[in-house]
Order: C-alpha cells, then sequence, then structure tokens
C-alpha cells in the first residue's frame, strides 16, 4: 500500500498524517464501523470506478444491518470518492470508505456518539500477489469456523466480523500458506478471509449459496459472465472433499480478483495450473473493468 496526499474525514480533504481519531473512539473498542472495498482501474485514456454505487448500496446495507445512521447521503459519498481520486491524482487504486462510531458513552451501548466516516484512496497492488493471479494460490481450511449468521450477521461489512477473518489468515500465512478457507457452523466450505469460492467439476461451477457468505459484488459480476459464456452456475453447499477433487478451483474479491487456487491442503487441484474456466473467466472480468468489454459500461464511473 502506498500513501496519497489526502484523506476525506467527516466531509473534508484533510492531509493523510493528520487523518487520527480519538483513542477512545467506540469503534476502536467494539469494532462498531462497517466499510467497503472498492477498486478503479486506468486504461490509456481514462480512469473507472469499478461498480461504485453497488458499493455504496451495500455500504448503507450494511449501516442498516448494523443500525448505524451514516450522516451523509449516497450521493454526496459517491461524489467525495470520485473527487478524492482526483486531487490525490490516482490512477489504479483501492478505496477504502469507512463509518465508525466515535468517542464519549465508553460502554457497549455506543447511544449518541458521533458517527465518523472517512474515505481512503491508494494504490495497492495484487491482493495475494502476482504470482497468485498468474499461477494460483495454495489455502488452508482454516481451524477457525466460518463466524455463525446468528452471532455476527456476514451480510455486512461490520468491522468487529473482521476478526473471524483475521485470525483464520494469520493462522494460514503462519503455517506457510497463501490464504485461509473457511467452514460454515455445518461443517460446509463457506469462503475465504475476504473471497468467496467456487468449484468447477465436469464444466459446471458451484458456489457457496449466500447464507454464511457475504454476498460478493465480483460474485455477482462471476455470475453475469457464466451466463454469457453458456457456462452453467450453481448456488449449492459442498464439502471439503468436493473440493479435493475439483477440476478447477477459484477466488472472487475485488481486492483478489479472480485469483485461481493451484492447492488445498497440501492437494493439487486438477492439473495443478489455473485452469481453462477459472482462466476464461479471469480474462472476461479483465475486459469488463477496463471497459474493454463495453456490454457492462453501466458498472464504471468515469473519473
Ligand atoms: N467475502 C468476504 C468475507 C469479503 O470480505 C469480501 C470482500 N469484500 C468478499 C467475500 C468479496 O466481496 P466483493 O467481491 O464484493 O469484494
Amino acid at each position: 500500500m502506498k500513501k496519497s496526499k489526502f484523506i476525506w474525514y467527516n466531509g473534508k480533504l484533510v492531509p493523510w498524517e493528520k487523518a487520527n481519531t480519538h483513542v477512545l473512539s467506540h469503534g476502536l473498542h467494539y469494532g462498531t464501523g462497517i466499510f467497503e472495498g472498492i477498486r478503479a482501474y486506468s486504461n490509456k485514456k481514462d480512469l473507472y470506478i469499478f461498480r461504485l454505487q453497488d458499493h455504496y448500496d451495500r455500504f448503507f446495507n450494511s449501516a442498516k444491518v448494523a443500525m448505524m445512521q451514516v450522516p451523509y447521503s449516497q450521493k454526496v459519498l459517491e461524489k467525495a470518492t470520485i473527487d478524492l481520486l482526483k486531487k490525490n491524482k490516482l490512477k489504479d487504486c483501492y478505496i477504502r470508505p469507512l463509518a465508525f462510531i466515535g468517542e464519549g458513552a465508553i460502554g457497549i451501548n455506543p447511544g449518541k456518539n458521533k458517527i465518523n466516516m472517512i474515505i481512503a484512496a491508494f494504490e495497492w497492488g495484487r491482493y495475494l500477489g502476482e504470482d497468485g493471479i498468474s499461477k494460483g494460490i495454495r489455502m488452508k481450511i482454516s481451524s477457525y469456523a466460518r463466524m455463525s449468521v446468528n452471532s455476527f450477521m456476514t451480510k455486512s461489512k461490520i468491522s468487529g466480523n473482521y476478526i473471524n477473518s483475521v485470525f483464520a489468515k494469520r493462522e494460514a500465512v503462519g503455517l506457510g500458506y497463501d490464504e485461509a478457507l473457511l467452514l460454515d457452523d455445518d461443517g460446509y466450505i463457506s469462503e475465504g478471509t475476504g473471497e468467496n469460492i467456487y468449484i468447477v467439476r465436469n464444466g459446471e461451477i458451484k458456489t457457496t449459496p449466500v447464507t454464511s457468505i457475504l454476498e460478493g459484488i465480483t460474485r455477482d459480476c462471476v455470475f453475469k459472465i457464466c451466463a454469457d459464456n453458456n457456462i452453467r452456475i450453481k448456488e449449492q453447499k459442498f464439502t471439503r472433499d468436493e473440493l479435493y477433487i475439483a477440476d478447477e478451483v477459484f477466488l472472487s474479491g475485488t481486492a483478489a480478483e479472480i485469483t485461481p487456487v493451484r492447492e488445498v491442503d497440501d492437494r493439487g487441484i486438477g492439473t495443478g495450473k489455473p485452469g481453462k474456466i477459472t482462466q476464461l473467466i479471469q480474462k472476461e472480468y479483465a475486459d469488463i473493468i477496463k471497459g474493454i468489454n463495453t456490454k457492462y459500461k453501466n458498472w464504471l464511473t468515469t473519473v
């Protein structure tokens, strides 16, 4: 991650180093915040924010689940995001909107504490590495289960939820793997720490239904790409051994984009190289985000 000049903080552009908060902010103690992860991509001519409105739609849904009143309208935040990229003179970048509960009450009930809002944007390369995107990554089933939907709510990007992902990620990386794969309460495959997962068998794709997972925006792109290319994709629970014997496995996410998985629990997947369907989806996704595939131009916001 590379620092940029300004961060949008409660309606103002402040220098990166000055974007601080009080140590008694409720969000810092209890994870009472909601956030998004968005990417912008440039081609030779233009810079596009990918699915800006969809990300802010999800942001406001997260706010609803978390019972937090975002103090700005979606229109204001979308415009602030565009302006921030311009002011920071950014090209390809990652955008992180976050609303968090500020100082005041320090008990569990945040009462009427102020809700703060920031938008940061910065250069951030391949989340799972250049090699990960081209050759595939190695995953390990986590000893941590995906958080239970009746304890944490997985349809929302609530900051505190992510401790589950942090535990799993640190464990997997500590053991020498690239990413963790979490099972749900019933022992079925759920998702990665920040990615949805897919298996390909006999030319058909299966992905986890929207139960224990975050409804990924990239996941929605994968469904559209499959429809355009006559690839069958179904939402169905599957087990870890079905994944071991799949022909291909891949992940999707704003940060991870479309990442092939070449190994799970020390078992090679398929040929051990990114498969045909994974590569096709990767290529289609790359064309969509750069505006080369004009069918989805409405997903791009020009900066
Ligand atoms: N699952 C989790 C837990 C995530 O944090 C993310 C990243 N937002 C995803 C899946 C993928 O979602 P998206 O494609 O919208 O980035």
